[in-house]
Parts: structure tokens; C-alpha cells; sequence
């Protein structure tokens, strides 16, 4: 029987950044259904936000300010106490992943380069170009074998197992070799990512389909704040991919489909975004109108919302809506 005294479901960031916070003294290992850095982190493209104070227009940023945004971007629904800690520990956070060998982008004087980002009062957003989350994933991955914390990757837990109300162990699948393998650990983390796609049209990967949280439930486990899903308002239509969250951070207009017709749909009219210059949202707003006006009477239905995807689209199999 294969035991630990901690074992980690989900190769990610978050499931690779808990097996390095591990005391060493512990026997830790991280099994995840695919190779750690084929998990979805490595998709994430923006950025992180800590405030810094690196860019020249956010000299004035702080954590406080980094934790006010936080909380107004959720429609202050966040646990208050957990944005502040959040923001608290981003800088240092910023600076270990620094020292550990992440190749942010710079600014010309050497410090980590920063970027506007949807919801942020100052250019806060930390990058590595497009591929941050890549860039993280496998500086988080080198630290781990570093560490020789012991990897499972390709098996997929199915199961936890509960004695005397009490977590004893999980059960996973070895795909390539077949096997039904139990495994006993006196403590497990779930860290299996979101579940963007029991949704129809997601910016998520297909392997984001939330069996640690379906696990959890089977086993009787209380789950919390599951309406907290993340929903990327902006992507290419029909195949969902997204276009970087930069972009809104500049304050790009885009649209949307409403009451079935195209309408201009700025995230910037809703607040979510601080416009830098109101006159370019206004001359850009007009534009995109009597793009949408032309677009209407051209295209009548460019992709509705809601229709099922056609069975054998290229590159996607059919699935039911
Ligand atoms: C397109 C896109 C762009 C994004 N850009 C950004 C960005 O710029 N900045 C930002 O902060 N966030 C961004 N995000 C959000 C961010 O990517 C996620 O919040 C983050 O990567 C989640 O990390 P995670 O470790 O929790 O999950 P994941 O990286 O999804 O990892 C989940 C892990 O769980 C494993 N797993 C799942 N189920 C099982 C099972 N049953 N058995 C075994 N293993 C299992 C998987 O193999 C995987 O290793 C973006 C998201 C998307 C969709």
C-alpha cells in the first residue's frame, strides 16, 4: 500500500505551490491526471496582480488599495478577510517566485515589469509576456523535483476513501498502466482547478471538469461558494478561446449578443474597468455602434448564445448541449 503523510490532488499551480509550502519533514507526494505542466495554469496568459508599485502611473499603489479593487471587483460578495491577506502576501509572493527563476518581463531598470488589468486601480498586473502561467508552472514544477517531492502523474483519483468519518485515503487509476491503485495518506489537499466546462462554452480546458469537487461531494464533504465561477467575458467566438484579459485592461470595447442582437457591451460602462480616457471610450463607442448597426442588417445571426454545438465540428466531437 502506497502511504503518505500528505498527498496532493492536482498538478497545477495552486496543488505545486502547496507541495512547496510543505515541511520538508513530511512525506508528500502530487498526483495529478495529467503531466503537472499540461494543467490548465499553464494556460493563464495575463498575469498576477501585487502591488508593486514598479510602473511609473502606479508609484502610489499599496496593498490596501490592491484589496479595495478586490473586493469592489466581486461586488464586494469576497471573504473580506481573505482578499486582505491576499494582497498582503502578493508582493512577497511576487519576490520568492522571482528568486526561484520565474523570467518575468522587466521594465528597463531591472524590476518586474507591470500592466493595466481589468478591475485594477493601477498597472498592477506582474507577466511574463503572453505566457505567464507557463512560465510559473514550470518554474513551480523544477522547484518541486528540486525538492524530490515524488509526482503521479497521468492517474486519476476516483475515489475518497472515508473510515469512521474520516478521510483515510484516496483511490486513483493509473491510466497508462491500467491499475486500480489505493493510496492511504493521513492528510489530502484538493487543488483539482475549476469546472469551467460543465458550462457549454468556456475559456477553460476540456480537462477542467470538476471531479476533486464531485469526489468531495460524493463523499459528503461541505463544498463552499460553488457560484464563484470564473466566466472570461471576452473570447473568440465559437471556440471560446479567449483573448487576453489584457486587452479589457486597456479598455478595448467588444461585443456581445443581447435580446438576440449584437450590441455594443463595454465592461468599461459597467464599472468594472477605471477609462483612462473618456474621449477615445466615446469616439470608440460610436464606431463600434455603426459597426453593430451594419452587422445587424449584414449577418442576422452571426452565433447565437445557447444553441447546441453541431455534432462533429472540426477539432471538437459532439456533445450533447
Ligand atoms: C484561458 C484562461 C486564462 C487565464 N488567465 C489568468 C491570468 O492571466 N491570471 C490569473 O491569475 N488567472 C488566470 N486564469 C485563471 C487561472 O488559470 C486558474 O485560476 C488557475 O490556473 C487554477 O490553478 P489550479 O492549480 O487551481 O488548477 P489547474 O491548473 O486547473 O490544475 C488542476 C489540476 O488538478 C488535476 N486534476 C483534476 N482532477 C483530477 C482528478 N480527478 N485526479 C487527478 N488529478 C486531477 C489536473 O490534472 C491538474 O493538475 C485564467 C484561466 C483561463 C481559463
Amino acid at each position: 500500500m502506497i502511504r503518505y503523510d500528505l498527498l496532493i490532488v492536482g498538478g497545477g499551480l495552486a496543488g505545486l505551490s502547496a507541495a512547496l509550502s510543505a515541511d520538508p519533514k513530511f512525506k508528500v507526494a502530487v498526483i495529478s491526471k495529467v503531466h503537472p505542466i499540461r494543467s490548465h495554469s499553464v494556460a493563464a496568459q495575463g498575469g498576477i496582480n501585487a502591488a508593486l508599485a514598479n510602473h511609473p502611473d502606479g508609484a502610489e499603489d499599496t496593498c490596501d488599495l490592491h484589496a479595495f479593487d478586490t473586493i469592489k471587483g466581486s461586488d464586494y460578495l469576497a471573504d473580506q478577510d481573505a482578499a486582505e491577506l491576499l494582497t498582503r502576501l502578493a508582493i512577497p509572493t511576487m519576490y520568492e517566485l522571482d528568486h526561484w527563476g520565474v523570467p518575468f518581463s522587466r521594465f528597463p531598470k531591472g524590476t518586474i515589469a507591470q500592466r493595466p488589468f481589468g478591475g485594477a486601480g493601477f498597472p498592477r498586473t506582474c507577466y511574463a509576456a503572453d505566457r505567464t502561467g507557463q512560465v510559473l508552472l514550470h518554474t513551480l514544477y523544477e522547484q518541486a523535483v528540486r525538492r524530490d517531492i515524488t509526482f503521479y502523474e497521468e492517474w486519476l483519483v476516483t475515489d475518497i476513501i472515508i473510515r469512521d468519518r474520516k478521510l483515510a485515503g484516496l483511490v486513483a487509476y493509473d491510466l497508462a498502466g491500467g491499475e486500480i491503485i489505493p493510496l492511504r495518506a493521513r492528510a489530502v489537499i484538493f487543488a483539482t482547478g475549476g469546472y469551467g466546462r460543465v458550462y457549454q462554452k468556456s475559456t477553460n480546458a476540456y480537462i477542467n471538469l470538476g471531479s476533486g469537487i464531485g469526489m468531495a461531494y460524493k463523499a459528503g464533504i461541505p463544498l463552499k461558494d460553488m457560484e464563484f465561477v470564473q466566466f472570461h467575458p471576452t473570447s473568440l467566438l465559437g471556440k471560446n478561446i479567449l483573448i487576453t484579459e489584457a486587452a479589457r485592461g486597456e479598455g478595448v470595447p467588444t461585443f456581445t449578443h443581447f435580446l438576440d442582437l449584437p450590441i455594443l457591451f463595454v465592461i468599461v460602462a459597467l464599472g468594472t474597468l477605471r477609462p483612462t480616457d473618456w474621449t477615445l471610450f466615446l469616439t470608440g463607442t460610436g464606431i463600434a455602434v455603426l459597426i453593430a448597426a451594419g452587422l445587424t442588417l449584414m449577418i442576422p445571426r452571426l452565433y447565437p448564445w445557447g444553441e447546441a454545438w453541431p455534432d462533429g465540428e472540426p477539432g471538437r466531437p459532439g456533445r450533447p448541449a
